[in-house]
């Protein structure tokens, strides 16, 4: 069920015409009676209707996403393109613009899949789409039916406005990113000719506004961590619970634990998440940045001071390091005997230009445990270069979000986990991401969380940014200049 709060922002944030507008504040619209509304009229009711599809992810059933944007896409002519994978439950969907084919095309990419909920910590239901407060409660809000949302509707609003278009623009919304294998890299091996592009926007940066509501910063992701998972396997004697040995297998792992509860590895920046930092030293508080600039410039000393501090921040201390997250423990069966092996699993997120060998070899070292083996049980995605800041898509979205938020600062960004660009990177093509809406420091912490949000006016904002990059990328040179 959808509410739409007489309270609520809704109707003038988003621009809807009067009369629905009005209808609007004042009636609780179930989701049967909105599927017969124009609710497509903006971001944030498009938004609400994606989130009541649930897409959790396992199972990850994306053709009702499908379903919901095929008729807005093919309404505009758009050439719609439903794409099955050997698992009936997902499917990846494209709309594709025809331009008048003179530049390769401009691809927007948004991954229709969430993950799951903890339900009882929401303070509402999270697959109701509810907006209350100027905002989209839901999962999925921020990451990324809020992106699907934004993406959609500034690529439908080219089509509205009869916008000549220089190159195709192609929307994907795409299975099975939170979870694999039916992901972007499946698709691109079996259906390359659908996906290929100049360069794709997907995933990845953010827009972080501080607590008035002015932006921060604006940070566009050029390149993704690495992710692999290490194992570390401890053999001991199997003997009788009642005589204990000193190599038992589960204090092996334990110490092994212990130690890696101590450890911290080396500071290591790419030239982009330096300068994502030397944002952050110019537009945090006083105290903040002189601690940002410490950490860049300071001294021995001052760096591991910084370091320390900076690093009570999970996301930013995930961006200046490879990091190490012990996440499964498995070992022993039954009371009374001591097993013979224990495992620890490791997931490993790795900064581009890291040796994924030498990080398994540095972990040996400092275990330092001949009763213990230490393996890359999977290793990372080849290594791709970072897309680079001169990509016109790039200089086209920094403009736009300067534009859109004249007191922020746009920095290139090395996001903290893996998105679906590995596809494209991969094969050279530039992919930049971003998370197209305003939100704080709280609202971002929600992603993958409790009570995931998006204010009405971010989307709308985070689409007319979107709008004028699509334009300024795609939209023909001659239709410019009329
Ligand atoms: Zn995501």
């Amino acid at each position: 069920m959808l509410r739409v709060l007489r309270s609520s922002p809704l109707a003038w944030a988003v621009g809807l015409p009067f009369a629905y507008a009005a209808w609007c504040t004042t009636a609780t619209v179930t989701a049967a009676t909105a599927g017969a509304q124009p609710l497509t009229d903006s971001t944030a009711l498009l938004l609400s209707r994606l989130i009541q599809a649930n897409s959790s992810n396992p199972p990850g059933h994306t053709q009702q996403i499908a379903d919901i944007l095929g008729p807005l896409f093919r309404a505009r002519g758009f050439q719609v393109d439903i794409v099955p994978t050997p698992d009936s439950a997902k499917v990846h969907f494209f709309a594709r613009l025809k331009g008048n084919g003179s530049k390769k095309p401009l691809l927007l990419a948004a991954h229709a899949d969430v993950v799951g909920v903890e339900r009882e910590k929401w303070s509402v239901d999270p697959f109701a789409g509810v907006i209350k407060d100027g905002a989209v409660y839901g999962r999925g809000a921020i990451d990324f039916k809020g992106g699907i949302a934004v993406f959609a509707r500034a690529a439908l609003l080219l089509a509205d406005r009869k916008v000549p278009l220089d190159r195709d623009v192609i929307f994907l919304a795409e299975a099975d990113e939170e979870g694999a294998p039916m992901n972007t890299s499946w698709l691109a091996r079996q259906h390359w000719d659908k996906m290929d592009a100049e360069f794709a926007l997907n995933e990845g940066g953010w827009i972080i506004k501080r607590e008035d509501g002015r932006v921060q910063y604006v940070s566009i992701s050029t390149s993704d961590k690495r992710v692999m998972n290490v194992v570390l396997t401890a053999k001991g004697t199997s003997t009788h619970a009642s005589m204990p040995l000193p190599d038992n297998a589960l204090v092996t792992i334990g110490r092994a634990l212990a130690k890696l509860g101590s450890y911290e590895t080396p500071l290591e920046f790419t030239p982009d998440s330096r300068r994502f930092f030397e944002t952050l030293a110019a537009t945090s508080d006083a105290a903040s940045g002189k601690l940002f600039t410490e950490l860049l410039h300071g001294t021995a000393a001052q760096v591991s001071a910084a370091d320390r501090a900076i690093s009570r921040d999970a996301l930013l201390h995930s961006l200046m390091r490879n990091t190490i997250a012990p996440v499964i423990v498995a070992g022993g069966f039954r009371s009374n005997v001591i097993p013979g092996s224990a495992e620890a699993t490791l997931n490993v997120r790795l900064i581009p230009g890291s040796d994924p060998e030498a990080f398994v070899q540095s972990l040996r070292t400092l275990f330092n445990d001949p009763l213990l083996t230490v393996t890359m049980a999977s290793a990372p995605a080849a290594a791709t270069a970072a897309s680079a800041d001169t990509s016109l898509l790039y200089r086209a979205l920094a403009a736009e979000a300067k534009a859109q938020w004249p007191e922020a600062q746009v920095t290139p960004y090395l996001f903290q986990a893996g998105t679906d660009a590995a596809a494209w990177r991969s094969r050279g093509i530039p992919v930049f991401g971003i998370y197209p809406y305003p939100i704080s420091n709280d609202e971002l912490r929600r992603m993958h969380g409790n009570d995931e949000r998006v204010s009405v006016e971010s989307l709308r904002q985070g689409t007319e940014m979107l709008y004028r990059t699509l334009v300024r990328v795609a939209g023909s040179t001659a239709g410019r200049s009329r």
